[in-house]
């Protein structure tokens, strides 16, 4: 069953009156703000107070999952509308994240006498997955509305490898959202982009074995023609994708200014001449 044949996405495509996945979830994500005037969507107030979003769609805060448990949220449907779990130990980043994600999953609910009942009923393995993909779409589009980057980015910037990075840190503190969500949603939303994958280095013991405490990749993003068509596979070292240079850097760095290191480390290639 190929994605958009699934159940989840063509009762999703049909809420929204949208023809693509896309562009019903950027409506959906624009439905929720609820006290918007039409016409000034462009003017929501950033940072999005995903809690008073939760609100509005009857969602209480419930129990904090434990960190042993792999989850990031749950929801669960009450008489009166939800309950929320995020996890205690969550960045403020991700936080925010797993609570739109738990929003988007309500956008599959209708209400009833006895409380909100899933539209679709019992789901499969196969359409639980497409439930969580739109849901993870929807709390991108939520924490990052498309009206709102384009307000902020009038006129297409230069899109040098340092601009794009420079442009994206400043927007990444504006929306509050991971470096990760940001750049999903710049190239989703910028997509004249010129092909270039961005590759978000951290340097972290290796996440299988514990151990070899390495700058590995935690994340990729493909921007123009490359989205969708390349990423690298979490936990891969820069030596083992040929960037000697990125590991270079990062040495030089380390010694000038280890705090930014236990930070994180950017790096996007092809590289350019700038
Ligand atoms: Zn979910």
């Amino acid at each position: 069953m190929s994605f958009l044949e699934s159940k989840v996405a063509r009762l999703f495509l049909s809420l929204y009156r949208a023809a693509t996945l896309r562009g019903a979830v950027e409506k959906a994500a624009q439905s929720v703000h609820a006290d918007l005037l039409p016409g000034l969507e462009a003017w929501t107030a950033v940072p999005i107070d995903v809690d008073e979003v939760a609100k509005t769609r009857r969602m209480v805060v419930g129990p904090v999952l434990s960190s042993e448990t792999c989850a990031e949220g749950r929801l669960q449907p009450t008489r009166d509308g939800f309950v929320f779990s995020v996890r205690a130990d969550s960045h403020e980043h991700r936080r925010r994240f797993s609570i739109a994600h738990e929003i988007g999953h309500t956008l599959f609910y209708e209400h009833g006498e006895g409380g909100p009942r899933h539209r679709l009923g019992l789901l499969s393995k196969a359409e639980l997955k497409a439930e969580e993909y739109i849901c993870n779409l929807f709390a991108g589009a939520l924490l990052v509305p498309a009206v709102v980057l384009q307000r902020l980015v009038p006129d297409a910037p230069v899109w040098t490898a340092t601009n794009l990075m420079r442009f994206a840190e400043r927007l990444r503190s504006t929306f509050r959202v991971s470096r990760s969500v940001l750049m999903n949603r710049v190239a989703d939303v910028f997509s004249g982009h010129p092909p270039r994958v961005v590759i978000e280095f951290r340097y972290i013991e290796n996440t299988r074995t514990k151990q070899d405490p390495k700058l590995r990749a935690v994340g990729s993003t493909g921007l123009g023609p490359a989205r969708g068509r390349y990423w690298v596979w979490a936990n891969r070292t820069p030596a083992g994708m040929n960037l000697d240079s990125v590991n270079r850097m990062f040495t030089v760095q380390m010694e000038h200014s280890p705090s930014f290191c236990a930070r994180g480390y950017v790096s996007t290639f092809p590289s350019q001449r700038e």
